[in-house]
């Protein structure tokens, strides 16, 4: 039999003042669903829009499917920003994970959408499970970029899907085979951003057999970084059920959870989970629930929803913030200023010509030729504008 001990924490960060992260650990209906959602949006519509996905997946019963309940939240959102002018335009990423299958082929069941991650730690390696919606993952897809240079790139937090952007979106699931010993990590951005994958290896092979410690030693380590955004993490432990009648650790927050094999249903084709986990601690007070069977080739499945990503940004609203920036660049030999974003993935694109300055290159004083050149971006058409007036007067 299998345990869960877990650990989830959230920090608004040393910059900012809201925090827009939300978190579930085990205390939703399904006490072995996990979630970790990112706001995006002004004034207060962030923590709104990341809160209202959570609530909804409270709800989530341990039969119904997650990517349901995430299709809902996205409704929700949406309603929501249309009911109140505050919220216009708030959205959230979600990363959410549950487990099930049966005490032989125990899995955990992992959707997203946004740039929140889940890792496993296994065998003294940290792998992602998640692949980022962001413009940055798509340039390294698409060969534009490596991923050393995503991890710095300064549109590294825009996104391509989200919940709140789009009445339709896409969820991303992986079905991942789970034994004892693996340790699951769910993160917001600021985690991501502010430690590289290296130190989060460290950080979380340095606690073994305790979530708490390692899910504090991660947030204090995003913060010691800088801390420039708000930071939560989820971090999960698959146990192996120590003999009878021993209370394994606990920490302050922790809940021990059973994966127990049962009696089946009728088989449910596509519901990945179909096990049901119990918390421990209710196991004497709580009739049995009933087991469906998880279908033998979901157990080893691993799915990837493949998307063409490049259409996803350009249909939604975050990339529509990214095509109200301009840069320069040279065409060659002339100044041109351009609306968009300085890339073309999959040879679209994202970029449009905004007029054609008559400058020439030769003209550019060197001093100004470097921000020409790396297409430095600015936030409206009068920056742009106005480099081109500091160039032309030399
Ligand atoms: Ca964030």
């Amino acid at each position: 039999m299998l345990l869960l001990e877990h650990h989830g924490l959230t920090d608004a960060g040393r910059v900012r003042k809201n925090n827009e992260d939300s978190l579930l650990v085990g205390e939703g209906r399904d006490e072995t669903l996990f979630v970790v959602a990112d706001g995006i949006g002004g004034f207060e519509a962030g923590e709104v829009a990341s809160s209202i996905a959570v609530d909804v997946l409270k709800d989530l019963g341990p039969s119904d499917s997650l990517e349901d309940a995430i299709r809902e939240a996205n409704r929700r959102i949406l309603a929501a920003a249309r009911g109140d002018e505050r919220f216009h335009g708030m959205g959230t990423t979600v990363v959410a994970m549950r487990f099930g299958g049966t005490g032989e082929e125990p899995v955990a069941q992992i959707s997203h959408v946004g740039d929140s991650r889940a890792y496993l730690l296994r065998g003294g390696e940290l792998k992602p499970v998640t692949e980022d919606h962001s413009l940055v993952a798509e340039l390294v897809r698409s060969g534009d970029l490596t991923r050393a240079q995503a991890s710095e790139h300064p549109q590294k937090n825009l996104i391509t899907r989200a919940l709140g952007a789009d009445a339709e979106v896409d969820v991303d699931t992986v079905v991942l085979p789970v034994e004892p010993g693996d340790r699951l990590l769910l993160c917001s951005d600021g985690l991501s951003d502010m430690v590289p994958e290296p130190g989060m290896l460290e950080i979380l092979a340095s606690y073994p057999e305790n979530s708490e410690r390692a899910a504090r030693a991660l947030v204090v380590a995003a913060l010691e970084a800088g801390g420039a955004d708000n930071v939560t993490v989820v971090v999960v432990d698959v146990r192996e059920e120590d003999p009878p009648a021993e209370e394994p650790h606990r920490g302050d927050t922790q809940e021990l959870r059973a994966i127990l094999p049962e009696e089946t249903h009728a088989p449910r084709p596509k519901t990945p989970r179909d096990g049901s986990l119990r918390g421990k601690k209710h196991a004497a007070s709580r009739p049995k629930r009933r087991l469906g069977r998880l279908e033998r080739t979901m157990a080893g499945l691993v799915r990837v929803v493949a998307v063409l990503l490049v259409l996803a940004a350009l249909l939604t609203p975050f990339y529509l913030w990214g095509s109200s920036r301009y840069f320069l660049g040279f065409d060659g030999n002339e100044v041109v200023v351009y609306r968009g974003l300085p890339y073309a993935p999959w040879g679209l694109e994202l970029n449009e010509e905004v007029r054609r300055t008559g400058l020439e290159e030769a003209d550019v004083e060197e001093r100004f030729r470097d921000d020409v050149e790396s297409h430095k971006l600015y936030s409206s058409e009068e920056q742009a504008e106005a480099v081109v007036r500091d160039l032309e007067a030399g």
